[in-house]
């Protein structure tokens, strides 16, 4: 687990702030009530993050800040001064931020800020810009807020990457660079991935009035005019990741079975149609499962709904766990699920068929009452379909229902 100091000379402060720390977030909490505490225990753990005062008894004006950057760290300081240009002389240095310690609001917004941080880990940023200078800066700004970076010297170069790689979270882009501007640039992007993909920021020292409505009309989102303050920066830039974030979540909501995770229903043949038209038209070999629990009613009379919803669960896990990430594995309400695996052979698919049918039956769940209970699985597989993706999935189900004729607990197949 990552860690964060805290350094801090008021104990009740620093106890409550871990304390929040600790329950709201993922993180160990270690406390320096000195500078030379601190320094034993940056001697001793890497940390994700210092908090710290800059008011401390055995360092009364923040000596403490150049020693925590000089080892490395991230530091955010704590600080009762307001004072205007020592703020500023503060936020020179490579602070992530300056946050007061007035009350409860700060606290909440220190937490707010590690989440947001915590968070940065997972996005990536293309910063595009002729200057190295302004790259640099860019890059050193971006990893201090913890995104990881990518930069890049022009739009050519830029959409080299984003054609081969859909990681990207963001590109931050200057306008006048040659070969290609940050216009043409947002434009082209734009033709790859829409706003709910990909953010675009474009920074500029362009003082022409109509520039940025032109970019926010190309498709940037955001765009911020050059001299800007570190604070305004940070600030934008985690709005725009935090929005992204939202729409994902939403989508993801849309799309996604709220028991298990798994695709639902609605997203399987809203996804799945082009596909299956494609893979037809390309005779690439495919095939497709109904997976229907046996006697699942059964689980639910016996142990109650939720340990019939634990059942429903490892289900889906295995099924998840034992598929590649390229196939689909959606649940269709209840006890039912619906698998594709693409482009593989028949004989491989019955193989990972029969393979999911004895995991779950060697799986085990336990129930409320502590007892033990195994479920199976009937599978009915279409190999190689033909017909229209309702027409497969009518003629899968079919097969399953023979599957429960036979005695459950088996794969048939066509
Ligand atoms: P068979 O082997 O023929 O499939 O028998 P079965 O008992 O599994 O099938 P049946 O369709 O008769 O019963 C399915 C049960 O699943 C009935 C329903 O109450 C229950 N069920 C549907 N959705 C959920 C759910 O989300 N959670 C739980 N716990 N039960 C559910
Ligand atoms: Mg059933
Ligand atoms: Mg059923």
């Amino acid at each position: 687990m990552q860690r964060i100091l805290i350094v801090e000379d008021n104990k009740a402060l620093a106890k409550v702030i871990a304390k929040k720390i600790n329950l709201e977030l993922d993180f160990e909490v270690d406390v320096a009530y000195s500078l030379s505490e601190a320094k034993l225990f940056l001697k001793r753990y890497r940390y994700f993050l210092v908090l710290t005062d800059l008011n401390l008894p055995d360092a009364p004006n923040g000596e403490i800040v150049e020693h925590a950057l000089g080892s490395g760290n991230h530091v955010i300081v704590l600080s009762g001064n307001i004072d205007k240009t020592f703020r500023a002389s503060m936020l020179k240095k490579n602070i992530i931020d300056y946050v007061n310690k007035g009350g409860v609001d700060d606290i909440n917004y220190i937490l707010q800020t590690i989440a947001r941080l915590q968070k940065n880990q997972s996005h990536t940023i293309l910063v595009v810009d002729d200057s190295l200078v302004f790259r640099k800066q860019m890059l050193g700004m971006l990893e201090n807020m913890f995104f990881k970076v990518i930069t890049v010297a022009h739009g050519e170069e830029a959409m080299g990457i984003l054609r081969t790689r859909s990681d990207i979270s963001l590109v931050l882009t200057d306008y006048h660079m040659p070969v290609m501007d940050g216009l043409e640039l947002t434009n082209e992007i734009r033709k790859l991935y829409t706003k709910n993909d990909l953010t675009i920021i474009t920074i500029s020292n362009d003082n022409e009035e109509d520039t940025t409505a032109l970019f926010l009309k190309s498709g940037a989102n955001d765009y911020i005019k050059k001299p800007f303050s570190k604070e305004e920066f940070s600030c934008r830039i985690n709005n725009s990741i935090e929005a992204l974030e939202n729409i994902h979540a939403i989508t993801n909501h849309a799309n996604r079975d709220f028991l298990t995770g798994l695709y639902n229903r609605r997203y399987f043949f809203a996804t799945m149609q082009s596909y299956f038209e494609k893979a037809l038209q390309e005779s690439e070999k495919f095939a497709i499962a109904m997976i229907d629990i046996d006697h699942f009613k059964k689980v639910n009379d016996t142990y109650g709904h939720d340990t019939g919803d634990k059942v429903i669960n490892a289900v889906a896990d295995i099924l998840r766990a034992n598929t590649s990430q390229n196939d689909i594995v959606a649940r269709f309400g209840g006890e039912e699920f619906c698998v594709i695996l693409k482009n593989i052979t028949p004989s491989r698919a019955l193989d990972v068929f029969e393979n999911l049918r004895a995991k779950i039956e060697m799986c085990d769940v336990s129930a409320a009452d502590g007892s033990t209970i195994h479920c199976t699985v009937s599978i009915g597989v279409l190999l190689s379909p033909e017909e229209s993706l309702e027409e497969s999935i009518n003629q899968a189900d079919m097969l399953l229902y023979s599957a429960k004729q036979q005695g459950r607990n088996r794969v048939v197949s066509n």
